[in-house]
């Protein structure tokens, strides 16, 4: 075992990496280039019998492991929604794998809940959510929603399903046809059943129709199902679409439906007070769940969970065998019966870390360059008449297509733009992702990268220009010569 000395000069030299690391970031490729299978073979099928130093282990990292990571802080990156960092967050991360504590519990370690309660307090006044929810940091917007869902289920059948397991109900759960696959993947888990999702259709904004979602509501129930709860989405994977909390939570209120509210990407947004407009109608929301891990900063994994009624999560997850049993029992937030795990890491301190060390104004500047630098980009994709923007652009996310030069068939527009992706990210120079919006293959330039500036999104427009050219003058040659 290492020990003090060592770790002492082990670690200086790990921060001494890491800084470069960010320094040189540009000169790795961004998607790593690695073959399936090329790291796998490279390691050893059994561990060592005997101990090797942090030496060996560092050089093994950085010759095997490395060049088999995508570079996903690289200013470079534009694909999916981001994971960003930040240094405060490292920082704050590296006194967490310090303290290597367990913060199930309030006693466990009371600085960890009581920080937790007091950093979603501050992310509650920093997005302008009521102050009458109660936040709580899950590990993934996935398992946020799973929780809403369970919570859900539990209000409204009493309890029962977690005593007695599912008998009679036939839920229902609503979302549109542009929801994240976490909420099929929780109505899965939740024991609810994959045919009881109900995905109500979208208007030209990717945005669900209230109508739609109201008319299956009411013929469900004609139907003998009992409707459960409605997730709707601020900031929709594909295309940040925001539904429309107001009606939508009218509907819920009405039929006295649960409404979950995703904006796992998105919600970072309403630190700026011109995008509070979307929350308009949060009074009837029941659950709201966003995730610093993606647009705020703070290394994954970090999903702030907010809920109206503490007590619905609370009694859906408590559980007390004699061994957790503490002094302060149902007195503090003990926080391991506020969601599925028992253990939990510290992760408000990374959180704290971010919020102190930026503050409102520095998050707000951050949030405000990457959707000024989007506007620029989609102004210059807007005026070159070989590119189509295929969906509103609300925050940071551009979604468009390369429009070959007289090619109408669709099949082969798709075809092209798969070709244009991939050839791009083998490039190496910057890292896009794609979705399908109405049956149209889309690129996905996401501009949310916490040290991104002007100059790599200016370049990665130029890559991208190129290389679409590039390719169009060779089909336009292969279509020739056949
Ligand atoms: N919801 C939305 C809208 C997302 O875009 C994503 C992931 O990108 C998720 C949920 C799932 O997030 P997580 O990875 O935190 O589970």
């Amino acid at each position: 075992m290492i020990d003090t000395n060592e770790f002492r000069q082990y670690g200086h030299r790990f921060v001494e990496w890491i800084a470069e690391y960010y320094e040189n970031i540009e000169k790795f490729p961004v998607k790593s280039q690695v073959k399936p299978r090329e790291i796998y073979e490279q390691l050893p099928a059994s561990p060592p019998d005997k101990r090797e130093s942090i030496d060996t282990i560092f050089e093994d990292f950085v010759n095997i492991v490395l060049p088999g990571m995508t570079h996903w802080q690289s200013p470079d990156f534009f694909a999916y929604f981001p994971a960003n960092t930040s240094f405060p967050s490292i920082l704050a991360e590296m006194l967490t794998a310090a303290l290597g504590a367990q913060c199930m519990k309030w006693e466990t370690s009371p600085a960890a809940a009581e920080l937790e309660e007091v950093v979603m307090k501050w992310l509650i006044r920093l997005t302008g959510l009521p102050e009458s929810f109660s936040g709580v940091i899950q590990d993934s917007a996935s398992t946020s929603t799973l929780c809403a869902l369970l919570s859900a289920r539990e209000r409204a059948s009493n309890y029962q399903v977690n005593n007695k397991g599912f008998y009679h109900e036939k839920f229902r759960i609503y979302c549109s046809t542009e929801a994240h696959s976490s909420v099929e993947k929780a109505v899965k888990i939740a024991g609810i059943g994959k045919e009881n999702l109900v995905k109500i259709g979208v208007d030209e904004n990717f945005s669900i129709l209230p109508d739609q979602l109201e008319r299956s509501i009411s013929e469900d129930k004609k139907n003998g199902f009992q409707p459960l709860c409605v997730v709707a989405a601020i900031g929709t994977t594909s295309s940040t679409a925001v539904d429309p909390l107001l009606p939508v939570g009218l509907i819920c209120k009405k039929h006295k439906l649960w409404l979950h509210v995703d904006a796992a990407f998105a919600g970072s947004a309403l630190i700026l007070p011109e995008y509070r407009k979307m929350i308009e109608g949060i009074e009837n929301v029941d659950s709201f769940v966003f995730n610093p891990h993606k647009w705020l900063f703070t290394n994954f994994d970090c999903s702030a969970y907010f809920v109206k009624d503490k007590d619905a999560l609370v009694r859906t997850f408590h559980i007390m065998p004699e061994y957790l049993i503490t002094t302060t029992q149902g007195e503090k937030n003990d926080y391991c019966d506020w969601g599925i795990p028992l253990g939990r890491r510290f992760r408000a301190l990374k959180l704290w870390f971010v919020l102190r060390n930026f503050g409102r104004s520095g998050l707000q500047e951050i949030l405000a360059r990457h959707i000024s630098l989007t506007k620029k980009l989609k102004r210059i994709i807007e005026g070159n008449k070989n590119y189509e923007i295929l969906a509103p652009v609300f925050f940071n996310l551009i979604c468009f297509r390369y429009l070959p030069e007289n090619e109408d068939n669709e099949k082969n527009i798709n075809a092209f733009n798969e070709q244009l992706l991939e050839e791009i990210n083998a490039s190496g120079k910057l890292y896009l992702s794609h979705t399908r919006l109405r049956d149209k293959f889309t690129l996905r330039v996401m501009i949310a990268q916490t040290y991104v500036k002007e100059t790599h999104v200016m370049k990665a427009w130029e890559v991208i220009n190129n290389i679409a050219v590039a390719l169009d003058a060779k089909r336009k040659d292969f279509v020739s010569e056949h």
